[in-house]
C-alpha cells in the first residue's frame, strides 16, 4: 500500500474513538500485533483490546474486524479449532467412541518395535516406571524414530470388548454441556491481527508532525485537539487532523497528507469543503513531501496555507513562518 493510501485509511479509522484509542496505544507501546486467548467462560477474547478500549469481548472482536476491513490490520492464522455450535465456547472435550456400541469408554493401544533388537509388542509391555524398556533385551528406548517406533495404533472398547482402528469422534462442550458430532461442530479459524507496515509508518510520520505542532501551539496559548472535530453549519461533523483555538474568534485547522508521489490536488478541494461549512478562520494543508502543481494553485485560490517538507523539521519551520509563530 502506498503512503497516501495508508494516510487516507488512517484518517478514516481515526474518526472512531475506540479505533483511535487502540491504534494510539499500539503506536505508543511499539506493539504491532494483537493476540487472542481462549478462556473457559467467554471463549475467544482479545484482552489487550478490551483493556485499552473498555469494549466487551464481542465488540472488541468487531473493532478488530472493522480495522481489518479498513486495511489497517492484516489477519494472521493463529489457530484453527472446534467451537461449540450452541454457545461458541472453545472449551471442548473430545471423545473417541466405539463404532460398535457407541460407548466413550475406550482405550487407545499401540504396538511398539524396538529398532535395535526388532522385538514388537503392545506398548503396555514396554512401560516401566514411566519409561519405555524393551521386555526382550532390557534396553531403555528414549528416542522415537531412533530407538523405537509405533508400528500400529488401534482402540479397544471397555464396554463391549470390540477392537477397531477408527473411532467415532464426538465432542462435549464443557461450558454448556452440549454433546455434538463432527458434522455439527464449528471448525473455525482464530486470528491474530497485525498492524500493516505501511499504516504504521504513515501513522508514525503523521504523529511526529502533529505532536510537534501541538507542543508549539500550546506553548503559544492555543487550545489544541488532535484530531479535532468541528460541527458544520450543514449539521455534519468535520474532522481535521488538528484544531487549535485561541479565545473566541481565532481558530486554526490543520490537515496533513503524506505520499510517495506528490500529494494529489483533490485533498485541497476536500479541505476547502470542510472549511466552507465551518467557521474555522485559518487553514493549513501539510503535504509531505509536496503537492502537485495544480494543488498549489487551488490552495492559493481557496486561501489555504500550504506547508511542504521532506521531514518534521522542514514542515515545522515552514509552518512557524506561515503561521507567524517564529
Ligand atoms: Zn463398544
Ligand atoms: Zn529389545
Ligand atoms: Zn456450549
Amino acid at each position: 500500500m502506498d503512503k497516501f493510501e495508508a494516510c487516507l485509511r488512517l484518517k478514516e479509522a481515526f474518526r472512531y474513538d475506540v479505533a483511535r484509542v487502540l491504534l494510539n496505544n499500539m503506536l505508543d507501546s511499539n506493539r504491532t500485533r494483537v493476540e487472542p486467548v481462549f478462556t473457559r467462560r467467554e471463549g475467544l477474547r482479545y484482552p489487550y483490546v478490551e483493556q485499552i478500549t473498555g469494549l466487551k469481548p464481542p465488540q472488541a472482536i468487531g473493532l478488530l474486524e472493522s480495522l481489518y476491513r479498513m486495511g489497517i490490520f492484516r489477519k494472521m492464522l493463529h489457530d484453527k479449532t472446534i467451537f461449540c455450535p450452541d454457545c461458541a465456547s472453545p472449551d471442548i472435550s473430545v471423545h473417541l467412541n466405539c463404532p460398535n456400541c457407541g460407548s466413550m469408554d475406550t482405550s487407545k493401544l499401540s504396538l511398539i518395535e524396538d529398532m535395535h533388537c526388532g522385538y514388537i509388542d503392545k506398548e503396555e509391555k514396554f512401560r516401566q516406571d514411566g519409561k519405555l524398556v524393551c521386555p526382550h533385551c532390557g534396553r531403555t528406548l528414549a528416542r522415537p524414530g531412533v530407538d523405537f517406533r509405533r508400528v500400529g495404533i488401534w482402540y479397544v472398547c471397555n464396554a463391549c470388548d470390540s477392537e477397531f482402528d477408527i473411532p467415532i469422534i464426538t465432542f462435549t462442550c464443557r461450558t454448556c454441556g452440549r454433546s455434538f458430532s463432527m458434522e455439527e461442530a464449528l471448525y473455525e479459524p482464530v486470528y491474530s491481527y497485525e498492524l500493516e507496515d505501511s499504516i504504521r509508518d504513515a501513522a508514525m510520520t503523521m504523529r511526529t508532525v502533529l505532536n510537534s505542532l501541538t507542543g508549539l501551539l500550546r506553548s503559544r496559548g492555543f487550545k489544541v485537539s488532535s484530531p479535532g472535530f468541528v460541527n458544520g453549519r450543514s449539521g455534519e461533523e468535520h474532522m481535521f487532523d488538528l484544531v487549535a483555538t485561541q479565545g473566541a474568534d481565532k481558530s486554526l485547522a490543520v490537515d496533513i497528507f503524506i505520499a510517495d508521489m506528490p500529494v494529489p490536488e483533490r485533498v485541497v478541494a476536500a479541505l476547502f469543503a470542510k472549511l466552507y461549512d465551518t467557521a474555522v478562520t485559518d487553514a493549513f494543508l501539510i503535504a509531505m513531501p509536496r503537492i502537485r502543481e495544480e494543488g498549489r494553485r487551488l490552495a492559493n485560490l481557496y486561501r489555504i496555507r500550504l506547508v511542504e517538507g521532506n521531514n518534521r523539521d522542514e514542515v515545522l519551520r515552514s509552518f512557524r513562518s506561515l503561521a507567524g509563530l517564529s
